[in-house]
């Protein structure tokens, strides 16, 4: 797919959040997962945001809400999780729009690495 990523990086898709989606590659950075996460967001991949999700905190399911589409995502400060971290915080906010409603979620995000040493999402907090 030739298409834009979703998750802001102005990459084609197939060069930015698709291999970790089709478990070609693993994400090198806790930013890069929850780029990741959000596109699996936009798409509605319950399988990858369930993988990517900490087994300590990991719901049964996802539901997804009826009609709300995510249209933006902004990162806006990292903490640690870079390639030699074992933890990391990202602040993001996401906008969507819900019928006509348009809405934005700011959240704290915090990841850790599993025991495959591959990042997973642990917790977030809304801001
Ligand atoms: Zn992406």
């Amino acid at each position: 797919m030739s298409e834009l990523c979703p998750c802001g990086t102005k990459k084609n898709y197939a060069d930015c959040c698709e291999p970790l989606h089709l478990g070609q590659a693993t994400a090198k950075t806790a930013e890069a997962l929850m780029r990741s996460r959000y596109s699996a967001y936009v798409f509605e991949n319950e399988a990858y945001l369930l993988k990517t999700w900490s087994e300590t905190t990991r719901p049964g399911q996802i539901s997804f809400e009826k009609g709300l589409v995510w249209k933006k995502l902004r990162v806006l400060k990292t903490q640690k999780g870079q390639a030699k971290d074992t933890d990391g915080k990202v602040w993001f906010k996401a906008s969507y729009q819900l019928a006509d409603q348009k809405g934005m979620m700011s959240e704290k995000s915090f990841f850790i690495r599993d025991a495959q040493s591959q990042w997973v999402y642990v917790s977030g907090e809304l801001r």
